[in-house]
């Protein structure tokens, strides 16, 4: 089940006020949302539902982590969301092909690996006199996929797949 692209969910809520952009931003745009707005208020724009807009703010986070904001027509916020909603779709496809490559299946039993959870690993060596001896302080997070049958197990470090892989 990939994740939503916008919140609200546009299927629930067909008229927002304001769409959260969860993912598939152009790159540079972070935390992106769209305002409607009408005249009115007391600062002479007020956000209202985007059937009564007559036009949009775009705020977001850039690069550097500074608020931006661009007015919009709404033709051009409706855009901005198509194209999000096209980027996030493509990357779906994309990490779908990814997964469907993994072969989770353990080549001594022939069944399917099943997923252990996240672990954390130090990096380490043995010391002469016993005990470990870190060499960083960096926990190196892996997800374990382990055979029922004959235990061996498959990692794979953390940020690259979505897991557990279905
Ligand atoms: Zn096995």
């Amino acid at each position: 089940m990939p994740d939503p692209v916008f919140e609200p969910d546009p299927a629930t809520t067909p008229d927002p006020s304001k769409v959260k952009v969860l993912r598939g931003s152009p790159p540079g745009i972070r935390n992106a949302q769209v305002h409607y707005r009408a005249a009115g208020g007391i600062l002479g724009r007020k956000t209202v539902p985007r059937s009564q807009a007559q036009s949009a703010l775009l705020k977001y986070h850039d690069k550097d982590g500074y608020d931006q904001e661009q007015v919009m027509t709404l033709s051009e916020a409706e855009h901005f969301l198509r194209e999000a909603r096209t980027r996030a779709e493509a990357a779906d496809v994309e990490e779908a092909a990814r997964h469907a490559a993994v072969d989770l299946v353990c080549p001594h039993c022939k069944v399917r690996r099943q997923y252990a959870g996240a672990m954390s690993f130090m990096l380490g060596e043995m010391a002469l006199m016993g005990g470990v001896k870190a060499l960083s302080q960096d926990a190196v997070v892996q997800h374990a996929y382990r055979c029922p049958v004959c235990g061996s197990t498959e990692f794979f470090a953390d940020g690259f797949l979505r897991h557990p892989i279905q």
